[in-house]
């Protein structure tokens, strides 16, 4: 990595000339004891003035625009004052994040998922929610990377984990008073905590802490977090297994070995992704890819849930192909816990 400074620039597009005058002279290959290389280079440019009070101001920013290159596949981006307000509230957001966590302020909603020969609700699954002061609510998709990255994952893991099997032991309570059976949820693992050494214990002590039983806890993972470590992925789920607790296999059809992974591991629960969904509606092909899968999990005897299912024709095509439970915006959106009583006691 390289950082080069250009004190004064004539135009704005004259560094960028420069960018690319580099990477073609990189670009010829160099003979290394016989061997020819050829260096690809991905450069960011920051053009500013007086906004910049440090040199490490300019080399964040640089750094910022880096990534983005990356993510984009880009040779040469440009930080723009977009991405600037971005990388603000990037930071911000990355600041905020420990204390966050530790103040509770990151709570997780409920989706409800259905039972679609009756409109039934079976359970719910757990989603984090982070409402920050200033920036207003904040996506999952946005905190869950940097808590991974930031190792804050474990802790935030377990205080959704926490939350939601408390929640639901409530909610079961008041159904059991009613002889009504008990509803299960499903929390969301990341890598890190499902292979964390203290994983198997602190689920034990939830558990008895909550009083939710086992078989009422389902633990969502993913395709590529089994992909890794095989070996050691199938003595974790065993583990998970043998206190009582169900495994679900979330977005199921993004990863690789798709089919593969639906035998070889000890999973009770696929999760149908959206993206499959989706595919039922652009006719024959996508359906009869549906339909093999669908019909492998059912073979396999694990319970398919369709995830994103949004319209009624996607839920008509669904059912038709015999999955019986949905979660999708079709049924219900994610909800705080007030409205998941709210709704329960409206079924009633
Ligand atoms: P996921 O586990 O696959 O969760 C389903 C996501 O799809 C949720 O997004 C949900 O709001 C959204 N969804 C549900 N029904 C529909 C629909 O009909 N249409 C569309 N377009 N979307 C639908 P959300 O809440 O933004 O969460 C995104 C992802 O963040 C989750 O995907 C999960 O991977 C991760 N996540 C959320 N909470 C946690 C958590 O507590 N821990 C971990 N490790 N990851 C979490
Ligand atoms: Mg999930
Ligand atoms: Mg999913």
């Amino acid at each position: 990595e390289f950082a080069i400074f250009i004190p004064q620039t004539a135009t704005a597009s004259q560094p960028v000339r420069l960018c690319y005058q580099i990477q073609r002279l990189l670009l010829q290959p160099l003979v290394i004891d016989g061997v020819s290389l050829e260096i690809y280079t991905t450069i960011s440019v920051v053009i500013g003035g007086n906004e910049y009070k440090t040199v490490e101001d300019v080399l964040r920013c640089a750094d910022f625009a880096m990534s983005k290159a990356k993510k984009l596949n880009k040779r040469i981006q440009v930080f723009s004052q977009r991405m600037y307000q971005e990388a603000l509230e990037t930071l911000a957001i990355q600041r905020d994040l420990p204390s966050a966590i530790r103040n509770g302020a990151i709570k997780p909603v409920f989706q409800p998922i259905v039972d679609c020969s009756n409109g039934e609700v079976i359970g719910f699954e757990a989603l984090a929610r982070w409402q920050h002061e200033r920036q207003g609510p904040i996506s999952p998709s946005r905190f869950i990377p940097m808590a991974e990255e930031s190792n804050l994952i474990v802790e935030l893991g377990e205080q959704v984990l926490q939350q939601a099997c408390q929640f639901m032991q409530q909610v079961n309570a008041m159904r059991a008073a009613r002889q009504l059976p008990p509803l299960s949820v499903h929390v969301n693992f990341a890598a890190h905590h499902f292979s964390s050494m203290t994983l198997p214990d602190n689920l034990r002590a939830t558990l008895a802490q909550s009083g939710l039983a086992p078989d009422q806890l389902v633990i969502e993972i993913t395709e590529s977090m089994l992909i890794e470590r095989p070996a050691e992925s199938i003595k974790r789920m065993k583990q998970i297994k043998e206190l009582g607790v169900k495994l679900a296999l979330d977005d199921f059809g993004t990863g690789y070995s798709a089919l593969n992974t639906l035998c070889q591991y000890p999973l009770d629960i696929v999760k149908l992704d959206r993206s499959f969904v989706l595919r039922l509606m652009d006719g024959q092909q996508g359906e009869a890819l549906v339909r093999a899968i669908i019909n492998m999990a059912k073979d396999l005897n694990l319970i398919m849930v369709a995830e994103g299912v949004e319209t009624e024709e996607q839920q008509r095509k669904i059912k038709a192909l015999g999955v019986s439970e949905i979660q999708g915006f079709y049924y219900y959106r994610p909800m705080p816990a007030e409205d998941v009583l709210a709704l329960l006691e409206q079924a009633r």
